[in-house]
């Protein structure tokens, strides 16, 4: 009620309720009633009675609708409260999950160290630890039980972090990504909870009848409080998290400042790159790829090379990993790849050019039509490119990568299955899409002769191969001996530095030009 009266409806109705209280106040002393009676006996036969006891009458109709109406309007603040509470909510909390959101986080909504009972130790008392967690494999679970499915494990995930005692005060971020407040934590609580939180976000999540199991990775640091925003330590927090990503699904990293430095280099790096790409600096370098049955060159791997303007060599996996985060790999590949065909053109017929494409491509509708347009510029024939994919490309986009690689096809282009047994569910991928290749990865030809498993999963390649009728590339292949004995298991392609490494389109075509008498002595 008090309230009601600060607003500007409340202090109209209070000014109407005071003059009324004035003017009963002024007729009280003014002795009002005595001069009313001599005033209606003088003038009565002119009817002033009934014209007071209209006044009368109109005045207390005023007062009930005064009462009326304050009534309503302070029904009608009641609603507008409600509404506004309503918005506030809205503005500060995720929808699905039902948790305070990062714009509640930036207005510092965070638990008070009392509400805690007072369980805390004294000199832990003005402690803030941020932790920061990302589902590990969420996109996998979209992909497996749908959206509906996938927000049903957002909200499970978030009632069991809030479930956690030491959890304060929970905020979810947006996609998969949650933020914890705790307070009052010792280093080794810290590290303790950070354990927790995993275990308890990794248990299996029943959807749809299906046993979905997601990982978690989690960095935390704490909030030096009156020294920096919050925001400050929740970045770092991130960073932290960030960084347990990289080594895998389910670990936990408190925040060190050498992550910062990592971030600042790779920003660095990601600025020169954008400039090698602009110059055209990343060149093409090829590894021969060989027939092992006839011992001639059947192809050459393209491979991306980069010397940065201090002579460093950045290793491919790096730039092409920035490339695929930053939207640059379209550019890079087009950029190569006319390097490429071109390179290519000076090649004996039969040669063909390997050229590999990055996951992030295979969920882009218009690669074909990229593909198609260099390979007219550079009037390469379609049947002479292959393009290598990794098993994971096709997992993004299923529907995407079956529309490309049929365009592909359907214009004469190989496709080889790059880093086969890396990946997941390879065999359901073979059976799924048409492979002219697959190339077994380098990891498995490595141990295979001392690793009795390695040889067995190799000898199993090599025969679903042939039964599918798909060729087998070896990667990888740096000794003699491993050389007779793919060559015994009838593999048919290999690749590795017993044949060459990488080389520029110069030493490539040297080594066309000598390939013949070379390679038959290396068989
Ligand atoms: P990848 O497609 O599996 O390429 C083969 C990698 O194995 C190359 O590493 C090659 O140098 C290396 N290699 C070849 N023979 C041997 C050997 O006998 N022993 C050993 N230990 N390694 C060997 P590289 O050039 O560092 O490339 C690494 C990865 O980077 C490639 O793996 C590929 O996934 C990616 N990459 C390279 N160039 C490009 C490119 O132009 N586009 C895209 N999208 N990815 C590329
Ligand atoms: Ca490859
Ligand atoms: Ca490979």
């Amino acid at each position: 009620m008090p309230e009601f009266f600060r607003s500007r409806a409340g202090r109209q109705c209070l000014s109407i309720m005071a003059l009324g209280a004035a003017l009963w106040i002024s007729a009280t002393l003014l002795d009002v009633d005595s001069w009313l009676v001599s005033f209606m006996s003088r003038f009565e036969n002119y009817g002033a009675d009934k014209f007071v006891l209209a006044l009368g009458i109109a005045g207390a109709m005023s007062f009930i609708y005064s009462v009326l109406r304050i009534a309503d309007l302070r029904k009608e603040m009641l609603l507008r409260d409600a509404a506004q509470a309503r918005a506030d909510w809205t503005a500060t909390h995720d929808h699905l999950t039902k948790l305070p959101n990062r714009y509640a986080f930036e207005r510092k909504i965070l638990p008070k160290p009392a509400d805690k009972g007072g369980n805390i130790p004294e000199e832990a008392k003005s402690n803030v630890t941020i932790f920061s967690v990302d589902l590990d494999g969420f996109k996998k679970v979209n992909d497996l039980v749908g959206h509906k499915g996938g927000d049903v494990l957002l909200v499970e995930v978030a009632k069991r972090i809030c479930a956690l005692g030491n959890a304060d005060c929970v905020y979810r971020f947006g996609g998969d990504e949650f933020i914890i407040i705790a307070l009052g934590m010792t280093a080794a609580r810290e590290e303790w909870f950070a354990k927790v939180l995993i275990q308890a976000v990794t248990r299996p999540i029943l959807i749809d009848g299906f046993a979905v199991e997601v990982g978690a990775s989690v960095g935390y640091d704490r909030w030096s409080e009156g020294a920096e925003p919050l925001e400050d330590a929740a970045h770092r927090a991130d960073l932290a998290m960030y960084e347990a990503k990289s080594r895998g699904p389910n670990h936990q990293l408190i925040f060190e400042p050498s992550m910062q430095d990592k971030v600042t280099e790779r920003a660095s790096l990601e600025t020169k790159l954008r400039g090698a790409i602009q110059n055209k600096a990343i060149k093409t370098y090829y590894q021969p790829l060989i027939d092992l049955r006839s011992g001639r060159l059947c192809g050459f791997e393209a491979l991306a090379r980069w010397t940065d303007e201090d002579g460093m060599n950045i290793p491919p996996p790096v730039f092409i990993g920035i490339a695929e985060e930053t939207g640059m790999i379209t550019e890079l590949f087009e950029n190569l790849l006319t390097q490429a065909c071109s390179d290519a053109l000076a090649w004996p017929d039969d040669v063909r050019l390997s050229f590999n494409v990055s996951p992030v491509q295979m969920e882009d509708k218009l690669l074909p039509s990229r593909i198609f347009k260099v390979l007219a510029a550079s009037r390469l024939p379609a049947r002479r490119l292959e393009v290598e994919i990794t098993e994971n490309a096709l997992v993004q986009d299923p529907a995407i990568a079956a529309h490309i690689l049929d365009e592909l096809h359907k214009a004469g282009v190989q496709i080889a299955l790059d880093d086969f047994g890396t990946g997941y569910s390879s065999l359901a991928q073979l059976a799924r899409y048409r492979f002219d290749k697959i190339k077994i990865d380098k990891s498995f030809i490595a141990t295979c002769r001392e690793d009795e498993k390695q040889e067995k999963i190799v000898r199993a390649m090599l025969a679903l191969g042939r039964s599918l009728n798909i060729k087998t590339t070896a990667e990888g292949v740096e000794e003699h001996a491993q050389l007779a004995y793919l060559l015994q298991l009838g593999c048919d392609i290999g690749q590795g530095y017993l044949f060459g490494k990488a080389m520029p389109a110069a030493e490539a075509g040297i080594f066309v030009e000598s390939q013949n008498t070379s390679l038959a002595s290396i068989a």
